[in-house]
């Protein structure tokens, strides 16, 4: 039984999305022909362009990659002293906090929603807390209604980092539109991607302007540098490979929208497994495919469950484990509060979820991870 659901080839946890290469090689002719390579050329005006109405925001900015688009978004704001986030993320967002000169603390996440808890966050809050740094993780969105009134009766910014929630949205309000500022993540794993590349989003047409000044090493004009900016500009390589894998953005979106269909169909007989509902409010991101796994019902460990699809060539992976403030360099901060953070970072798991995954193999998933079960 075991052999005949052994995969022939690794499974990934993502592919790239890769544009037809017809276009892409158009573009760098165009490109080779104009001698524009960077400094915010037609393919990044265009890129710029497209975003801003696919994402429905009101002012965007494109960035070299997600992280260094973070931390000018931190230091554009004129923050100080501490920053309340979650250690539920990837490393880039806690680290960014750190870049920009500022102080993380830790605050628990919501067990349903698994982003920052807005029920916490008051508690964590003293003179020195400037702003609130919420992540839309697996692109199901924080509580942003929440989050707003904490930030007005305190007064503190609020950022997101919505690196998993491209073109996520609530109540059909693109995600960048809540909190002060919003980024994104256009690296290579991400569906949306310019091989590494990110972007803010922002309401407020002088802050857009600040961290246009901070993207670009804070170059007014020729004879005036006006504040000590960073380079942030995404190149006209990346940008072309942008705008044409927005040629497929629906197509990748609509097989990941039948693969998580399926996904969710299959699992939900297997007891032990939960998957993450998105609320009927929300677009779905389709980002990643994470499931829960409840080592009482199911058999075993979330732990044993990844070291066990290897064996069938199941490349799963465990975001987000460990959580930041487990890193060996975060160990000076408190996280003794750090509990429902810490039981889903023991339990989470994310299943491969890429457009050119088929549905025999998404089956074949399920059924090893079925077959696992049966065998604890
Ligand atoms: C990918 C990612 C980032 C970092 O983005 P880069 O573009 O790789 O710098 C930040 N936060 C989260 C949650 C991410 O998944």
């Amino acid at each position: 039984m075991k052999n005949s659901l052994i995969f022939s080839r690794p499974i990934y946890v993502t592919r790239p999305l890769l544009p037809d290469l017809e276009g892409v090689f158009g573009k760098i002719t165009e490109t080779w022909n104009n001698k524009i390579l960077s400094n915010c050329g037609p393919m990044h005006t265009s890129l710029e362009q497209e975003l801003t109405k696919l994402l429905r925001v009101k002012h965007l900015s494109l960035f070299n990659n997600g992280t260094i688009a973070l931390i000018a978004a931190l230091k554009a704001l004129d923050l100080k002293g501490e920053v309340i986030t979650t250690p539920f993320t990837f490393s880039a967002t806690v680290h960014s906090i750190i870049w920009a000169n500022l102080k993380p603390v830790f605050c628990d996440i919501d067990e349903n929603s698994l982003c920052i808890d807005p029920n916490q966050i008051e508690s964590l809050i003293t003179d020195k807390t400037s702003a609130i740094l919420g992540v839309h993780v697996f692109g199901r969105p924080c509580d942003v209604q929440a989050i707003d009134v904490i930030a007005k009766k305190y007064n503190l910014k609020v950022i997101y980092d919505a690196a998993h929630a491209f073109m996520a949205e609530i109540d059909g309000y693109g995600i960048g539109s809540f909190g002060d500022i919003t980024m994104y993540s256009f690296h290579a794993t991400k569906l949306f991607h310019t091989l590494e590349g990110g972007a803010l989003s922002c309401n407020n047409e002088i802050l857009h302007k600040q961290l246009e000044l901070y993207r670009n090493f804070g170059i007014l004009n020729e004879e005036q540098v006006v504040l000590p900016g960073i380079n942030g500009k995404m190149n006209e390589i990346q940008s072309l490979v942008g705008l044409e894998n927005l040629k497929y953005l629906e197509i990748e979106r609509n097989k990941r929208l039948a693969i998580y269909d399926l996904y969710v169909q299959l699992l939900q007989g297997i007891s032990g497994i939960s998957t993450i509902s998105i609320p009927k409010n929300v677009k779905n991101s389709l980002q990643y495919f994470p499931i829960l796994v409840d080592k009482d019902s199911f058999g075993c460990s979330r732990n044993e469950l990844y070291l066990k699809l290897k064996e069938y060539n199941v490349f799963a992976r465990k975001y987000f484990y460990p959580l930041c403030c487990d890193y060996a360099c975060y160990q000076d901060i408190n996280s003794s509060h750090i509990t429902v953070a810490r039981k889903i970072g023991d339990s989470v798991l994310c299943l491969p979820f890429y457009g050119d995954l088929l549905y025999n193999e998404v089956q074949q998933i399920c059924n090893i991870i079925s077959y696992i079960k049966q065998e604890s």
